[in-house]
């Protein structure tokens, strides 16, 4: 497969088809000079004109789409007319594969194919203008008297240390944050020594009998049937489902050990990488090596080697983020998602696509087996089981005979907190019996700061973000009100900005930060930890913190859904959810499901080993469906009952949506566009068009949005609908209309 040019059969072209990396409809034809036309195959990487500029682009042929999702070709322009290619670049082509998937995204997403290969090309480009032999920079001695030390060359020699690994310049630059030119000019002043780079280092090639697992009787069974879907090399979804610590990781490792005795590769997407540091070491202790690792935050020369590495290859295993889905696999032989069920697997801006699903396409074009992993599977992947389109293996019970927590309502009408706190005097003693016994516990709040809302108690102000339709959440640690939809920051204000009254502004409702000031005051002596997005940033970070708690020098962990991951704390005996009910409100379809999903794996951080766990959940609606199902752990009737509420309506999974989001700068030149959208509606059998409302978010960012949501019966897609209705209607420049196909946002 990495030679596809030479399996392709090669006819001399006078025409071809070029994707560039650009947000056109489609191809764009180019004529074949003479020289190259025995040479060109669909996949080469070429070198195009554009208006008056170059363009790299991939040599496109026609792929045999489903009719539902074909793109509309251009037009016809006399082969004379055309331009030519300039030249095909040194570059290992495309596969047949890739590109194929590469169609199908931007097919199904309704994305600019050029826009879906620029995800992928990014990283390749990169790859080839690094794999001449490179040149890098290290620290030359003491630093030359008389030198000027400007705050950016200080940056550089930060980055730098001497005796530091040698960087490239742009790795230098970029690590430091600085232009080239700054890095080029401390080599002039000879302050930096060039080396040849010393070359990759292989991607070691993972054991898979480094260290067997002795596996319980269902683990071995499922394990054995995960085996067994790999050695078919054939596509199908398994979905291993199974309480947290029932082993599933354990598992798909199996799948994983197998996939590699076959010399073959394995991809498994995590939803959130950088938090993964558990997840790494269990890899190694079972494989002896590192997987190689895929996310935006890697750097660029892990970037370049990785890509090289799937072509080649030499890359056994892929642990990443979802556009880890876009790397040029050889030899893929199987696919597994984690957490299927986790909302950060669908991508929200550029292309709209969500990695759970493009991975189960990935792996048909590939024909290898996908692995979908969950203690709390999606709706959707459940109907895809009932109804036969997936297998489904169960572990009904933790491992090593564990006990699930013992999960209890706290009903805060009954039994609420003393004025101007947030945490019940019952959640209060339970954490102080836990912390007298010397075991650990844990505050789960899913908000960042000190308080979602600053009033004015005299005039009743309330301080709003002024690019978004969003309060401003306070952050007392940094003194600010931010937005957290948008980058706003503002300082605290002495004075309400209404009425002018001052020290009237009151933080109303709590964030981890007030829940921390509460619990310092509650528990004096405890050693609180507090792990939020903003206080723990990077995989480093947050890897020490799971090590101090695994060390036990942490009692109290307060945090936001960082917490939530797959987390083993064996200490861990109790967690207190602050506000059970925060997410159930708002018109999200899933808003129940999605509670559900996050507090049982916020749950299950507790009692993972010898001592059992106990769960408390603070709520005022404790008969609501989602604490019942909580409290007796019956995941499956609380789905069976999601799905009954969901059938009659044909809300997904049982009828498919797909949502128009239209913003502009005027609201209302966004009125006007989406009342034609409106008014252009399709409509028929099974074909219904709800809206144009403004979205929740009214505006963000300045934008003013309206919402448009399409629904039909599963069995028509929404691709060709989608297309001829906004044929029909015509955008002026000042509006754009977003598409989102299955949204997992109502916002
Ligand atoms: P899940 O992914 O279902 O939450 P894990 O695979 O993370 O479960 O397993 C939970 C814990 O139990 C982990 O610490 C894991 O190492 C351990 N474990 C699971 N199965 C076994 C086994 N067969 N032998 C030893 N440890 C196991
Ligand atoms: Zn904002």
């Amino acid at each position: 497969m990495v030679q596809s040019s030479l399996l392709e059969p090669i006819a001399p072209r006078k025409r071809v088809s070029v994707l560039l990396p650009l947000p056109f409809p489609g191809p764009l034809d180019y004529a074949v000079p003479e020289a190259l036309a025995e040479h060109l195959s669909p996949g080469d990487v070429v070198a195009v004109p554009l208006g008056g500029r170059r363009e790299t682009g991939v040599v496109w042929e026609p792929t045999p789409l489903p009719t539902d999702l074909a793109f509309p070709v251009s037009p016809e322009v006399a082969a004379s007319r055309l331009r030519p290619i300039r030249e095909r670049l040194d570059l290992p082509p495309l596969s047949r594969e890739l590109r194929r998937f590469i169609d199908w995204v931007a097919a199904y997403t309704l994305a600019p194919p050029g826009m879906v290969l620029a995800m992928c090309l990014r990283s390749h480009l990169r790859s080839i203008q690094g794999s001449a032999p490179a040149a890098g920079w290290v620290r030359q001695g003491d630093l030359p008297t008389g030198l000027r030390l400007t705050p950016a060359r200080k940056a550089v020699l930060e980055a730098l240390p001497a005796g530091a690994e040698p960087l490239t310049t742009t790795e230098l630059a970029e690590k430091a944050d600085v232009g080239a030119s700054v890095v080029r000019g401390l080599a002039d002043a000879g302050v930096l020594r060039s080396v040849v780079m010393p070359p990759p280092p292989p991607f070691a090639l993972p054991d898979p009998l480094h260290r067997l697992p002795v596996l319980e009787d269902a683990q071995a069974i499922a394990a054995s049937e995960l085996r067994n879907r790999v050695q078919e090399r054939a596509f199908s979804v398994t979905l291993l489902e199974g309480v947290t610590g029932s082993g599933k990781t354990e598992i798909y490792l199996e799948a994983v050990a197998e996939c590699v005795q076959m010399g073959r590769q394995a991809l498994v997407l995590l939803p959130e990488i950088s938090l993964s540091a558990q997840w790494m070491d269990r890899f190694t202790r079972r494989f002896g090596v590192r997987p190689a690792v895929w996310h935006s935050e890697i750097g660029q020369k892990a970037r370049r080697l990785t890509w090289a590495a799937c072509e080649d290859g030499t890359a056994k295993v892929v642990v990443g983020a979802r556009s880890a889905l876009f790397l040029p696999f050889s030899d893929l032989g199987l696919v597994i998602v984690d957490e299927e069920h986790e909302g950060t697997f669908k991508q929200e801006d550029g292309v709209t696509y969500n990695a759970r699903d493009m991975a189960i396409v990935r792996a048909r074009l590939a024909g290898s087996p996908v692995i979908l992993a969950s203690a709390t599977p999606s709706l959707e992947t459940l109907n895809n089981v009932e109804t036969g389109r997936y297998r489904h293996l169960v572990l009904v019970a933790r491992h090593g005979g564990a006990s699930m927590p013992d999960t209890r309502v706290i009903d805060m009408r009954e039994t609420p907190p003393p004025r101007g706190l947030f945490l019940s005097p019952v959640l209060v003693d339970g954490i102080k019996a836990r912390l007298e016994r010397g075991e650990q516990a844990m505050l789960f709040l899913n908000r960042r700061g000190y308080a979602p809302l600053t009033l004015c108690r005299t005039c009743g102000h309330r301080m709003e973000c002024p690019h978004c339709t969003s309060w401003l959440v306070e952050h007392r640690r940094k003194h600010v009100l931010a937005c957290h939809y948008c980058e706003h920051v503002e300082p605290v204000p002495q004075a309400c900005p209404s009425c002018g009254e001052t020290d009237s502004l009151t933080a109303i409702g709590p964030g981890i930060e007030r829940i921390t000031e509460e619990a310092r005051s509650e528990f004096p002596d405890a050693r609180i930890l507090v792990m939020a997005s903003d206080t723990i940033s990077g995989p480093s970070a947050t890897a020490e913190a799971v090590e101090k708690i695994s060390r036990r020098e942490v009692d109290l962990i307060i945090g936001t859904q960082i917490v939530a991951k797959g987390w083993h704390f064996p200490h861990l005996t109790l967690v207190g959810v602050v506000d059970a009910d925060l997410g159930l409100g708002g018109a999200d379809l899933r808003a129940g499901e999605r509670t559900m999903q996050l507090l049982h794996q916020v749950a299950g951080r507790a009692g993972r080993a010898e001592a059992p766990g106990e769960v408390l959940l603070q709520s005022f609606s404790p008969l609501h469906p989602v604490m019942q199902a909580l409290v007796s752990g019956d995941f499956a009737a609380f789905m069976t009952e999601e799905a009954e509420q969901r059938r009659p309506g044909f809300w997904p999974p049982f009828g498919r949506l797909a949502a128009l989001i239209v913003s502009s700068e005027y609201a209302d030149a966004a009125d006007h566009a989406a009342r034609d959208l409106g008014a252009a509606a399709p409509h028929g059998e099974g074909v219904e068009v709800l809206g144009p409302v403004p979205a929740p978010l009214a505006v963000l960012r300045g934008r003013h949005r309206r919402r448009l949501l399409l629904r039909t019966h599963r069995n028509i897609a929404v691709q060709p609908i989608l297309r001829r209705w906004l044929a029909q209607v015509p955008l002026t420049s000042s509006v754009r209309v977003d598409v989102d196909v299955d949204p997992v946002s109502f916002m």
